[in-house]
């Protein structure tokens, strides 16, 4: 069953580097115009039980790493959903022949972190969150037992901007708002934040997009609406650059540490923006 950190022993399974396994790729089938799905045979891999965790992919002939949500992990089949855009390291390979491909993966990371007893969940993110969004979402379904951590009835709402339509992506009888990006790059994902009617009761709000917007709107949580650094999770998952990325880091690391020296959520996502250079 996945879960949030919370429940988990989390320290247990710590490390500075993240483990590296060999891949294969299996399969991609194209999911909407910007989203492809890879399946990859990853002997080794174990998934960490934390609904949003990530994996790290470097492809042929590169040493950069970029980061990819699990979708799912099922044996040794990992599968990934890639989001294309108009030049990039995996979106070039992506879009290529990448079927037979031998890849590197690294282990699996994960941050989400709700309270045990969270009546409600607000996740906002853009196409890159969407997979994260919806494995996240599946997790509160599966929740719905009478075995599970949660009791059931978490009110789940997401707000998704994406340029495709990806409806079904998400599991069933999932509040969500799907919302078209205003232009190619802009996002009125603040906008939506801030127009929220939060819930009453504790809860736990996740998001996840481009870097700059995500520090806003962590201020914003922060300064405006006074939520407690662990009611909420806020990620830049790229950086909107002229060119490639400059530098590509590891957030599992980072988290880890920070964790470790007991600091929240906010000061370990922004001490991640400052290691990628602002
Ligand atoms: C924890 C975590 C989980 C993530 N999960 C996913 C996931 O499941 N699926 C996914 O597709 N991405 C995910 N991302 C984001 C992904 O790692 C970045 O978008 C990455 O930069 C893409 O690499 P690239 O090689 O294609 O482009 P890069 O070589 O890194 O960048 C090339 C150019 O493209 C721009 N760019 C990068 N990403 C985007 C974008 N998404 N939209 C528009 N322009 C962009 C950059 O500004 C740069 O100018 C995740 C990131 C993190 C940190």
């Amino acid at each position: 069953m996945l879960t949030g950190k919370r429940s988990q022993t989390r320290l247990d399974a710590m490390s500075t580097r993240a483990q590296r396994y060999d891949a294969v790729v299996l399969s991609r089938a194209r999911i909407s115009p910007h989203l492809l799905r890879l399946t990859l045979s990853v002997p080794g891999l174990e998934s960490t039980g934390i609904a949003d965790e990530w994996v790290g992919l470097v492809v042929p002939g590169q040493f950069q790493v970029r980061y990819y949500t699990v979708r799912s992990l099922d044996s040794d089949h990992l599968v990934i959903d890639v989001v294309v855009h108009e030049e990039g390291l995996v979106t070039g390979w992506a879009t290529g022949d990448c079927d037979g491909d031998r890849v590197v993966i690294t282990g699996a990371q994960g941050s989400f972190d709700p309270p045990e007893d969270a009546a409600w969940l607000m996740l906002v993110g853009d196409l890159t969150a969407l997979p994260a969004m919806a494995r996240i979402a599946e997790t509160v379904a599966g929740r719905s037992s009478a075995t599970s951590g949660w009791s059931g009835g978490v009110e789940t709402r997401i707000w998704a901007e994406v340029p495709d339509d990806l409806t079904g992506y998400l599991p069933d009888g999932v509040d969500v708002t799907w919302l078209e990006p205003p232009a190619e790059g802009q996002s009125r994902l603040g906008e939506v934040v801030e127009g929220i009617d939060w819930p009453s009761g504790e809860g736990y709000f996740w998001m996840a997009g481009e870097s700059a917007q995500m520090r806003t709107i962590r201020k914003y949580l922060m300064r405006e609406r006074r939520l407690p650094s662990t009611a909420y999770d806020v990620m830049g998952y790229w950086r909107a650059v002229a060119a490639r990325q400059p530098r590509s880091v590891d957030p599992g690391p980072i988290w880890q540490a920070g964790r470790a020296a007991g600091h929240s959520d906010e000061q370990i996502w922004a001490a991640y923006d400052e290691a990628r250079g602002g």
